[in-house]
C-alpha cells in the first residue's frame, strides 16, 4: 500500500471505526461461535501474491467480527472495563505511524519526557503523594507507564526481592544468594489476583494468602500475626501487595493497617488498584487510599477504566533505585551523551538512594534457622521440587553468578561499571563485540553521581504517553470524573433492581461499578443463569465465587450506557432467571416464598415507635408533597397512609414563599 491508498483506504477505516461504536448495540455481544470456527474460514497458508485491501478487508466484517467479543458494548459486563475513547484511539494512530521506541531518552526524546509529564499529572490527579512523582531532581520517585497490572506486580516484587537480597547478602556474606533467596516470603489477601500470585512463581519465593475478613478486606492484625509467625520459622518476610478493588467484588484491603505493619518489618509494600484507581480521580473514593503514603510502589490500568485503551498500566514507585538495582545491565549501545540528565525508562538519572535496614538483629538470630514449610502446605505457596533442587544445589553454581553478581551494590562496583560492560559475558552477544573494536571505554560524565536506571522488564517500549495525554485533555479532568462517576451511578441503579427482586441477593456490598448478584439458593442455580445468559449473547458477565459463594459480576463498562441499557440488561436477566426457576422448581419465584405484607395499623406502628413521625416529608416546594420515607407505606395499609396523608395536608398552613427554593427576597424584589 503507498501514500494514495492509505489515504483513502485509513479514511474509509475511520468511518467503519466510528460506524463500529456508533452502532455497537446492533452487534451480539458475546459471540456465537464454536472453538476453530476460523481455521474453517481461512486459507492454511499465508498468500503468495500481494492481496487487493478491500478483499482483506471483506474478510473481517464477514470472518472476523462474528467471532469478537464487543468490549465497548453497553452490554458487556464481563471482567473489569477495557475502553477506548477517540482521542485514545487517535494518540494510539499517532503512535502506531511514528512507531518510535522510548526506551531512552536518546531513543525518543520526546517520547520519554512526555511520559514523564503525562504520569506526573496523573499522580497529582489521583492525590498520590509527592514522594511518587518526578518533578524535583534529587525524587528518588517517579512514574512508568508498564504493559499491564501483572507486569507491574512483577517488576515490584523483583524490586524488593533484590533489596531484600542485598540486605541480606550484607548480613550473611557467608550464604549464597540462592540459600538467601529460599528463606524470602512474601504476602497478599486470599482475594488478590492471579497475577500476584504468578509473580511469586517466577520470582521463586514463597507466598501466603492472608485470610481477608467478612468484607473481603485484607487487615494489619491477620497479616501481622503471620509475618511473626513466618519469622519465627526462620523465613524473612519482603514484599506485601495490597489490593485496592479486587477482582472478585471490588473490596479494598485496609491500606493504612497494612502498610504500618509493612513499615514495622522493613517489608516493601505494593499496592494493585488495576480497576479501581481509576476512581481516585474523584476525591470522593479516596478514603480507599488512606495510608498510601506507606506503599513503595502503586499502580492501575488507565486502560480499564480512563478511556486509555489497552496497553496502559500507570505505575509509580517511590524509589527508583531498586528497580535500577534489579534491571541493571548496561550495554553501550544504550549509552548516550545525556545520559543521567532526564528519566529514561531504560536508563536514568541517579537517584537518591534511600535503601532502608533490612534485617534486625533479631531476624538474624532466627534466620540461622531452616524454614519450616511443611506444617505450612496449606497456606504456603510452596516452589515445586525442581525449584527447591535449583536453590538448594543442584545448580547452584550457575544460579549464583548471576544471581550473586546481580545483587552486588552498584555502589560498590562503580568503578569498573563501564569496564565491566567488556568483560562481563552477559554482554558479550553482538553489539559487545564491535564494541570492543570501537576499543575505548565511554565514560559516564560523573560516574560517581549518575547512574543507569532500568524501570522495566522489556528494552522497547511504545510511545503509549501520547493516548494517555490526549485523554487527560480531551476530557479534562471534569470529563473524566463524570465518566466514572456516571458509571457509579448506573451500577447503584441495578444494585436498586438486584434489591427489589427477592429472588436474587447481593452477598457483597457493590463498590463502585461493580455489583456481585446472585441467585437465592443452591450455587447451581446461579451457574446455570450464567451459562444461559452468555449462550444466548445479549449481554456478557463472567462469575466470581467468594468463601464458597457463586456470584455473577456486573461491572458496568461502557461509558455510553444508558439507563434503558441498564433496564434492558435486567429484564434478560429476570427472563433467563424465570426459565430456569420455572424449570427447576416449576415456580418463577423458585423456592423462595415471597412473604405477604403484615398489615399493621397505623395506631400500632406509632406505639411501637414513638419517634416515628408520619413520613410525609416534603419536597423542595410545598405543593408537591412527596412521600420519601417507603417503610412507611411498606408497613401501612393503603388506606391508612391515605388518611395519614390527608390530616397531614390538613394541617399544612404553607403558601409556595415558604418553599426554600424562592428567594422571598429575589421575589419580593421582582413584584
Ligand atoms: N489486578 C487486579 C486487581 C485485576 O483485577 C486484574 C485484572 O483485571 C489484574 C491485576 C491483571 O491486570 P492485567 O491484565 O493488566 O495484568
Amino acid at each position: 500500500m503507498e501514500h494514495a491508498e492509505f489515504r483513502v483506504k485509513a479514511k474509509e477505516m475511520v468511518d467503519y471505526i466510528a460506524d463500529y461504536l456508533e452502532n455497537i448495540r446492533e452487534r451480539r455481544v458475546y459471540p456465537g461461535v464454536q472453538p476453530g470456527y476460523l481455521h474453517k474460514l481461512l486459507p492454511t497458508e499465508a498468500p503468495q501474491q500481494p492481496e487487493k485491501w478491500d478483499d482483506i478487508f471483506k474478510d473481517v466484517e464477514e470472518h472476523i467480527m462474528p467471532g469478537l467479543v464487543h468490549w465497548q458494548s453497553p452490554h458487556m459486563h464481563a471482567y473489569f472495563p477495557a475502553l477506548t475513547s477517540y482521542p485514545s484511539i487517535m494518540g494510539d494512530m499517532l503512535s502506531s505511524a511514528l512507531n518510535v521506541l522510548c526506551f531512552t531518552w536518546a531513543s525518543s526524546p520526546a517520547g520519554t519526557e512526555l511520559e514523564t509529564i503525562a504520569m506526573n499529572w496523573l499522580g497529582k490527579l489521583l492525590g498520590l503523594p509527592d514522594c511518587f512523582l518526578n518533578e524535583k531532581n534529587d525524587s528518588p520517585g517517579g512514574g512508568v507507564i508498564q504493559t499491564t497490572a501483572s507486569e507491574a506486580t512483577l517488576v515490584s516484587l523483583l524490586a524488593a526481592r533484590t533489596r531484600a537480597l542485598m540486605e541480606l547478602a550484607k548480613l550473611n556474606p557467608e550464604l549464597q544468594s540462592s540459600e538467601l533467596l529460599g528463606h524470602l516470603i512474601c504476602y497478599c489477601s486470599d482475594q488478590a489476583h492471579s497475577s500476584v500470585e504468578k509473580a511469586g512463581l517466577i520470582g521463586l519465593v514463597r507466598m501466603r494468602y492472608i485470610e481477608s475478613d467478612e468484607n473481603q478486606s485484607m487487615r494489619g492484625a491477620q497479616l501481622e500475626e503471620a509475618i511473626i509467625s513466618d519469622k519465627a520459622k526462620g523465613l524473612v518476610p519482603f514484599w506485601v501487595c495490597a489490593t485496592l478493588g479486587t477482582t472478585g467484588s471490588v473490596a479494598f484491603d485496609n491500606l493504612r493497617e497494612v502498610g504500618q505493619v509493612c513499615e514495622k518489618h522493613s517489608a516493601w509494600l505494593h499496592v494493585d488498584a488495576a480497576y479501581a484507581g481509576s476512581a481516585f480521580i474523584c476525591p470522593e473514593y479516596r478514603h480507599w487510599l488512606d495510608g498510601v503514603e506507606l506503599a513503595d510502589s502503586f499502580a492501575f490500568n488507565p486502560s480499564k477504566w480512563l478511556m486509555v485503551n489497552f496497553d496502559c498500566t500507570a505505575m509509580w514507585v517511590k524509589d527508583s533505585t531498586a528497580l535500577h538495582r534489579t534491571f541493571n545491565v548496561n550495554p553501550i549501545y544504550l549509552r548516550h551523551e545525556n545520559s543521567g540528565k532526564a528519566i529514561d525508562y531504560m536508563l536514568g538519572t541517579q537517584k537518591a538512594n534511600t535503601r532502608r535496614k533490612f534485617r534486625t538483629k533479631d531476624d538474624g538470630e532466627n534466620f540461622d534457622k531452616s524454614p519450616n514449610t511443611k506444617s505450612d502446605a496449606s497456606i504456603v505457596n510452596e516452589v515445586d521440587n525442581d525449584k527447591h533442587a535449583i536453590m538448594n544445589g543442584d545448580l547452584k553454581k550457575a544460579d549464583d553468578v548471576e544471581v550473586t553478581d546481580r545483587n552486588k551494590d552498584v555502589s560498590d562496583d562503580k568503578t569498573d561499571d563501564t569496564n565491566d560492560l567488556y568483560n562481563n559475558e552477559r554482554n558479550l552477544h553482538g553489539y559487545n563485540k564491535i564494541s570492543h573494536g570501537c576499543g575505548k571505554t565511554i565514560q559516564l560524565e560523573n560516574p560517581d553521581k549518575k547512574e543507569m536506571l532500568h524501570w522495566q522488564i522489556p528494552l522497547s517500549r511504545r510511545f503509549r504517553a501520547l493516548k494517555l495525554w490526549f485523554v487527560l485533555r480531551n476530557y479534562g479532568v471534569s470529563g473524566i470524573q463524570k465518566h466514572i462517576r456516571e458509571s457509579v451511578r448506573l451500577a447503584q441503579k441495578f444494585e436498586a433492581l438486584v434489591l427489589a427482586d427477592q429472588r436474587f441477593e447481593i452477598p457483597q456490598p457493590r463498590n463502585l461499578g461493580m455489583v456481585a448478584f446472585r441467585l437465592k439458593g443452591d450455587n447451581a442455580l446461579t451457574e446455570r443463569l450464567l451459562k444461559r445468559l452468555n449462550a444466548r449473547g445479549f449481554i456478557h458477565a463472567v462469575p466470581a465465587c467468594f468463601k464458597g459463594i457463586y456470584v455473577i459480576r456486573f461491572t458496568v463498562t461502557s461509558q455510553r450506557t444508558t439507563n434503558q441499557d441498564i433496564l434492558d440488561d435486567w429484564n434478560e436477566i429476570k427472563t433467563v432467571a424465570k426459565e430456569i426457576l420455572i424449570d427447576v422448581f416449576g415456580s418463577e419465584n423458585g423456592n423462595i416464598i415471597v412473604p405477604k405484607k403484615p398489615r399493621i395499623s397505623l395506631k400500632e406502628t406509632r406505639e411501637l415507635n414513638a419517634t416515628f413521625g408520619t413520613s410525609l416529608l416534603l419536597a423542595n416546594s410545598p405543593m408537591s408533597p412527596k412521600i420519601v420515607n417507603g417503610t412507611h407505606a411498606a408497613i401501612c395499609d393503603y388506606e391508612q397512609v391515605l388518611t395519614s396523608c390527608a390530616q397531614t395536608f390538613a394541617q399544612l398552613k404553607m403558601e409556595p414563599k415558604d418553599s426554600p427554593e424562592h428567594d422571598t427576597e429575589a421575589v419580593d424584589a421582582l413584584h
